[in-house]
This record gives structure tokens, C-alpha cells and sequence, in this order.
């Protein structure tokens, strides 16, 4: 499988999706939400990793525990990843021509703006829930 390219809105930072397509959430939490303006994060992942490159990339730790790329030149939101797993990260779907696949889940829907209804269709799952999913994945590696 060919490796998937895809830019920011400048052409500031490309990304190179490797390998396989996985999966993908959108991510309606409040720190998404602020970033991306008031939507979601379309948050996919790819079986080889990412790889991030361009002069307009900048890494912005949100939290003690993740950070987020942006590109400074445009503003377009590139991904998000886990500072324990940098090989894992996510990268923002918007940026490929193509779609790589579809969502299989819409994320920390209770923490989504109130001035929109979130589409049904695919399943949706509370912060909390997310949560204790990935405690209880953690638990079974
Ligand atoms: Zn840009
Ligand atoms: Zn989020």
C-alpha cells in the first residue's frame, strides 16, 4: 500500500500516512473544539505511523499528557498524539484529497458545543466512556 500525502491550507507542513488506514474518531471534546474553532477533530490513524514535515509546524503541549500540531503559518490543525506514544499520533483527515476511510465513532460527545446536533451516524461515546476504554486496553497489553 502506497504511502497517503496530504498538506495543512498553506503547504506549510505536509504528512505522510504509512501503511495501512486503521481507524478514525471525531473528537468533540473542548480542547478540540477551541483549537479547531468549534467542530470536531477528525482524528485518523494509520497502521505505519505519520510522518510530519515543513517549516510551519509547531508542536503546543495542551496537556500533561498530549500535545497538538498546528501549523503557525495557516492555523489548519495537523494532529494530536500522546507523549508517551509519538508513534501512534493521529492525524487530521481534512488534510488528504482522498479520504482515506470513514469514522467508526464521534468521541466526548458530551462535551460537544450546543449550537449543533451531531450527526448519528456512527456510534457515539461520552468523554468517561473513552476513558475507561483505553484504562481497560491499557490494562490487557
Ligand atoms: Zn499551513
Ligand atoms: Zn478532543
Amino acid at each position: 500500500m502506497s504511502d497517503l500525502k496530504g498538506r495543512c491550507l498553506c503547504g506549510g507542513v505536509t504528512v505522510t500516512a504509512k501503511g495501512k488506514f486503521t481507524e478514525a474518531d471525531a473528537c468533540h471534546c473542548k480542547m478540540c473544539r477551541r483549537q479547531n474553532g468549534g467542530g470536531a477533530f477528525y482524528a485518523g490513524h494509520f497502521e505505519g505511523g505519520v510522518n510530519f514535515e515543513g517549516p510551519g509546524l509547531v508542536w503546543y503541549s495542551s496537556s500533561d499528557y498530549a500535545e497538538r500540531g498546528f501549523c503557525e503559518i495557516c492555523g489548519s490543525t495537523i494532529s494530536w498524539r500522546m507523549n508517551a506514544m509519538p508513534d501512534q499520533a493521529s492525524v487530521s483527515l481534512g488534510l488528504f484529497d482522498e479520504a482515506p476511510g470513514q469514522i467508526s465513532s464521534r468521541i466526548f460527545t458530551d462535551e460537544a458545543g450546543e449550537y449543533e446536533q451531531l450527526p448519528q451516524d456512527v456510534p457515539h461515546k461520552t468523554g468517561a466512556q473513552v476513558i475507561a476504554e483505553f484504562m481497560a486496553k491499557q490494562e490487557n497489553n
